[in-house]
């Protein structure tokens, strides 16, 4: 069966300023790809948005209060880096949505893949980082709240530090928080996940994928987690504007088979969320987050 891939329209649409740094079509794009490259008509779901209750499993009421009717104090929410809008909330719970589907959808066939996602700078109080709600979060709390049984890893290996999923678990031990991230990239005051891994300035691919495979196989092996969410961001790429890693892009599909293929390989679950990635050039973006796409098609072939 063809791993099935989360998308709605909505995660490109919303109105920011001429220049912003976000590159908001990359989620259009991506689903663009993934057509012209055979991406069958019965892989695609839509998730639906999910409500403020569920945010408050993991946000403080007073935050998604203040969120909802933009009372965020200006100064704080200059660190979200959005205009705040309707759309823009609308399309965080959507997103937020995705995830979860994602990781149900894991659960229930061994993989799926969210076309956004990854908003691990969002913590229980405070956004930052263009991260409002913490889908990785709000996944990993639903299916350890629907599964009594259920262990949750959440493998982040975006360039930037998952600080705001690290401290929303700090008090979990069901779920299991690790980052493998650029020691000098944002954010510069790190939190405490379970695993950290610091890399330094460019870090090639060769020390890169050892690391990755060591870790994660530790962590398989410690942990033993039911489900994997794996945050598949491409920042570590040489060509990112923001990262401060010099992965290429063979690199980056060598690390999503990897992941892919070590969790199909001991039976776990896993939901993947495409993460950060920033370059102007979308087209290079593209192709960078499309490594993700490929090796699901070649860890899963139906
Ligand atoms: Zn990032």
């Amino acid at each position: 069966m063809p791993v099935p891939f989360i998308y709605h329209p909505r995660y490109s649409q919303l109105s920011l300023p001429p220049r912003h740094r976000y590159p908001i079509d990359k989620y259009r794009l991506l689903r663009q790809w993934a057509v012209e490259h055979g991406a069958q008509q019965e892989q695609w779901v839509k998730p639906t948005p999910i409500d403020w209750a569920k945010v408050k499993t993991c946000h403080s009421p007073n935050y998604v209060r203040q969120l909802v009717n933009n009372r965020i104090d200006r100064k704080e929410w200059r660190r979200v880096g959005f205009p705040w809008s309707e759309q823009l909330l609308l399309r965080t719970l959507t997103s937020a949505g995705g995830t979860i589907k994602a990781a149900e959808l894991a659960v229930a066939s061994g993989c799926a893949i969210h076309f956004s996602g990854g908003y691990h700078h969002a913590h229980k109080d405070w956004g930052s980082g263009f991260c409002l709600v913490n889908d990785l979060a709000l996944a990993a709390r639903h299916i350890i709240d629907q599964d009594s049984s259920a262990k949750v890893l959440i493998f982040d290996t975006d360039v930037h530090q998952g600080d705001g999923t690290a401290t929303i678990f700090s008090k979990e031990p069901r779920i299991i928080t690790c980052s493998v991230h650029g020691k000098s990239n944002f954010p510069f005051v790190k939190s405490r996940s379970n695993v950290d891994i610091e890399l330094e300035k460019n870090t090639t691919d060769d020390e890169y994928l050892a690391v990755v495979r060591q870790t994660l196989g530790d962590l398989i092996r410690v942990h033993q987690p039911s489900l994997i969410l794996y945050d598949a961001g491409v920042d570590i790429y040489q060509k990112d504007e923001l990262g401060h890693l010099a992965i290429s892009l063979n690199g980056i599909f060598d690390r999503d088979k990897m992941v892919l293929t070590m969790a199909r390989d001991h039976g776990i679950a896993l939901a993947a969320v495409i993460g950060g990635g920033y370059q102007r050039n979308l087209t290079r973006l593209i192709r960078a987050h499309a490594q993700l796409l490929r090796a699901s098609y070649h860890v899963w072939k139906a």
